[in-house]
């Protein structure tokens, strides 16, 4: 009674999952690429048809359709009902998150029409981080225009950070509202919070999902100038350097490379660019944790989750290296270990536990939904 079919809808790509919410376990999962490409499936409705011939019999018993959406903007924050008036409201979001928005919603609006007796459920990545506390989520702009433009940090990912923070309180048997956490995403986006009993106090990610640490594909933490720079000087339109920031920038920018297995290949091979890449990279997480923990005083728990996260320990040696004056030791072999669940990567002697702990955002979208679908009686 609680099957879920959650559809992540990018420009380019559809995923999709089925979760059987109560238990928590995946029943089929997949990717469709190349929506509108050569080769690929024309458009959303056709990914969306190859997605219902993967799944054929596993879509039987199914209770909800959740979406996930990357930007609620100032007010959509809790999951709530795809009606035509939620549409209205995210298409009026859509300026604010002009490359993720508009792809979902094509999402939603092909899966209602496929689906229209399935009640449809939106989740936003911002959710999480709606009550930032103000200091945090305030840009020093000119308030008037900040005010009239909807500008602050709104913080993505919140799904994940969400969850992580849960599951890592589950793990260790402590209170959630006791622990102080620094919560580490590193995947193709990538994003850190800082979270005090359970509510959110700081986080990477602004008004877009370009802010703060080093991504895949992302600059994360520019100068503000370099864009003015650019347009005046370099005569790039706004489209090119928004493109140039959110898809040629990043690690592949810098090493020409997303996938830290390739990067790690090409370090040992000499490659000075993948080293560079990989320096900056740790240099911005390291300035993140080390803001985190004074934000928070102390970290009870630092969680790596997400792909590099959970899978590169390099990354999580180089990312806590000589930060046992601040609380902070990892145990080496144990952080070499590779496993599917959460585990703890500290050394006994760290006074902050630093742990692995598999993200899992289309379970949490799915249990989201069902709340809904509960609620609605
Ligand atoms: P995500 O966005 O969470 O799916 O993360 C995807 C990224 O995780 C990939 O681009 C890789 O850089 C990284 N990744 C996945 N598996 C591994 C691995 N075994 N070792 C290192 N990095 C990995």
């Amino acid at each position: 009674m609680s099957r879920v079919l959650v559809v992540n809808s990018g420009s380019s790509s559809l995923k999709y999952a089925v979760v059987e919410s109560d238990s928590g376990s995946m029943i089929a999962d997949g990717i469709v690429e190349r929506i509108g490409d050569d080769g690929g499936v024309p458009d959303h409705a056709a990914a969306l048809q190859v997605v219902f011939d993967e799944l054929a019999d596993d879509m039987a018993g199914l209770v909800a359709v959740g979406h996930r959406v990357v930007h609620g903007g100032p007010d959509l924050y809790r999951p709530a009902l795809v009606d035509d008036a939620l549409i209205a409201k995210l298409e009026a979001l859509s300026p604010l998150a002009p490359l993720h928005n508009p792809p979902a919603l094509l999402g939603i609006e092909v899966a209602r029409k496929a689906l229209p007796d399935l009640p449809h459920v939106a989740v936003f990545d911002t959710a999480f981080f709606h009550d930032l506390p103000p200091a945090a989520a305030t840009y020093a702009i000119d308030r008037d225009i900040a005010a009239q433009w909807n500008i602050r940090r709104y913080g993505f990912h919140g799904t994940s950070h969400q969850f992580v923070s849960e599951r890592a309180a589950e793990f260790l048997g402590v209170p959630l509202d006791s622990l102080r956490q620094i919560v580490l995403h590193l995947g193709n986006g990538a994003s850190a919070s800082a979270i005090a009993g359970g509510r959110p106090v700081d986080t990477s990610m602004g008004l877009t999902p370009m802010e703060g640490l080093v991504m895949g594909t992302r600059s994360g933490d520019i100068d503000p100038g370099i864009i003015t720079y650019l347009s005046r000087t370099a005569e790039m339109s706004v489209e090119d350097i928004e493109s140039m920031l959110n898809r040629r920038s990043g690690m592949l920018g810098l090493g020409g490379e997303i996938d830290f297995r390739v990067l790690h290949q090409r370090i040992e091979s000499g490659d000075p660019a993948a080293q560079l890449a990989y320096e900056v990279y740790i240099h911005r997480l390291r300035k993140y944790i080390g803001a985190y923990l004074a934000v928070l005083g102390s970290a009870d728990v630092i969680t790596f989750t997400a792909g590099v996260g959970e899978n590169d320990a390099a990354v999580r040696r180089d990312a806590l290296s000589g930060m046992s004056a601040l609380g902070v030791e990892l145990d080496e072999e144990l952080n070499a270990e590779r496993s599917k669940g959460a585990r703890r990567i500290s050394a006994e002697s760290s006074s902050t536990t630093v742990l692995v702990v598999p993200t899992d955002e289309e379970l949490a979208i799915a249990r989201a939904c069902v709340s809904v679908v509960t609620e609605l009686g």
